[in-house]
């Protein structure tokens, strides 16, 4: 079965549905034959019709869409992205007051960004066998800054009022999305000597920070219960306080488990200082996800006790019982595999889908979604809340390159203001670790107050 058919299934088009009922009215419904696709309103002779097109082809072909100036007044970019199409003209257009035609295959382009299409046929990943930007059809048409779905649906909400100011249109501020991987939450309590002793030299020699060379072997040898605050991956409390004074909520994502690697976390959930970071994090009213560990993504079990693990820990220890969240170490992800997965072990939200190698918008869009499976034709309980930014995409040498003065500011506020401007949720991934050095700290309050 190809997209154009994939794309037009019962269960395809209930899924595209609950998405305009979302993104534009609850008025809304979708239907489907083989050469027209109507978006109907509920209570209202208005409707959209999409011209369905064959030769979709999202890999090889993608222009700029205008239309008559008045689509575009409160428009930011004052043309629509066409990927998938090499048409030139005439394809937005009135037909009546009640009638409008998109001569281009929307239901395709959503079809396909949203379901991760290019991804599920991929077979080139990266050494952690991860899909890297550099392989999407984002990156061949320099599209990762744009919320290419986002800006369809803000357009279909500018007909829809101009049309008929009967529909009711669906309500959704922007809003910051500020999580945490906690891949080492202390330099000095965990791990072996050799690291107890690279991670002071780090100190000495790139911080110029002496005073760790007395309380890095103090915080191992005493197995404190709390992290020292001379220990410069403890930049908890110094986050919250932060969210706190923009009024954000944080997520914090913690491993259950270990599954043997170096690459893993070096901590136990049952650790005493881990135990009151959690009891700070949840009395200030923040949030605890699963960071599942590095061979999870394609191991439903393994996956399965980690997430069972951290519910029940949070439920005895702390009368918890609000997990919901997950977001895989290392962005590791295979699709739809892990997604499935997620959702058959009842975790209700992921935050992994964005780009390692390219901050940006690796699913087309900055909005939740509930996800489907493209393979087995099947709507799934699970919401994908897409990563935007993870800071080291932008300011290591291995990805973007941009350190941390004003260029790499910049690259933040442009996809914040993307975000922004379709009424979305920037997903900033921050790891702790990254907010030893004051010039962190001034980017990332920056980011956060920009
Ligand atoms: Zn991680």
């Amino acid at each position: 079965m190809n997209l154009h058919d994939r794309s037009a299934t019962p269960n395809a088009l209930a899924w595209v549905t609950e998405i305009f009922r979302q993104r534009v009215s609850t008025q809304a419904s979708v239907s489907c034959d083989t050469g027209l696709c109507l978006i109907s309103f509920e209570k209202s002779d208005f409707e959209i019709r999409i011209v369905r097109d064959r030769t979709f082809d999202p890999y090889n072909k993608n222009h700029l869409i205008k239309g008559q100036d008045e689509f575009f007044e409160n428009y930011r970019h004052r043309s629509l992205p066409g990927l998938g199409s090499s048409a030139k003209k005439g394809l937005i257009r009135w037909k009546s007051r009640n009638h409008l035609i998109i001569e281009y295959d929307l239901i395709q382009l959503i079809f396909f960004m949203l379901n991760r299409i290019e991804e599920v046929y991929c077979s080139d990943f990266d050494d952690d066998d991860r899909f890297l930007y550099s392989n999407s059809v984002l990156s061949k048409f320099e599209l990762i800054e744009r919320p290419i779905v986002d800006e369809w649906m803000q357009f279909i909400r500018s007909a829809v009022k101009r049309a008929d100011k009967s529909i009711t249109l669906t309500q959704k501020s922007f809003c910051m999305d500020l999580s945490h991987d906690v891949d080492h939450p202390s330099r000095f309590a965990f791990g072996g000597a050799k690291n107890l002793a690279s991670g002071i030299a780090a100190d000495v020699f790139r911080r110029k920070s002496f005073s760790n060379i007395f309380y890095g072997p103090l915080q191992r040898l005493t197995g404190a219960r709390h992290f020292f605050a001379h220990d410069p991956f403890n930049t908890f409390s110094w986050i919250m306080d932060r969210s706190e004074g923009a009024g954000h909520v944080s997520t914090f994502y913690l491993f259950s488990l270990r599954t043997g690697l170096n690459i893993d976390a070096d901590y136990r959930l049952s650790d005493p200082a881990i135990r009151n970071l959690i009891a700070e994090i949840l009395g200030r009213g923040h949030r605890i996800g699963l960071h599942p560990s590095f061979m999870t993504y394609r191991d439903i079990d393994e996956i399965r006790r980690q997430w069972n693990g951290l519910k029940e820990y949070l439920n005895v220890e702390f009368g918890h019982d609000d997990l919901d969240s997950v977001r895989m170490h290392c962005l590791r992800w295979r699709h739809p595999e892990t997604l499935r997965n997620l959702s058959a072990i009842g975790v209700r939200r992921d935050q992994t889908l964005g780009f390692a190698d390219r901050p940006g918008f690796r699913c087309g869009t900055c909005h939740q979604y509930r996800a489907f499976d493209p393979i087995r034709d099947e709507v799934l309980d699970i919401t994908i809340s897409p990563l935007i930014a993870m800071e080291c995409s932008v300011t290591a040498p291995r990805y973007m390159g941009l350190a941390c003065g004003s260029d790499a500011l910049n690259e933040f506020l442009k996809l914040k203001r993307e975000c922004e401007a379709v009424d979305g949720d920037f997903t900033l991934l921050w790891h702790n670790t990254e907010l030893a050095d004051k010039d962190m700290r001034v980017l990332y309050e920056g980011v956060i107050n920009g």
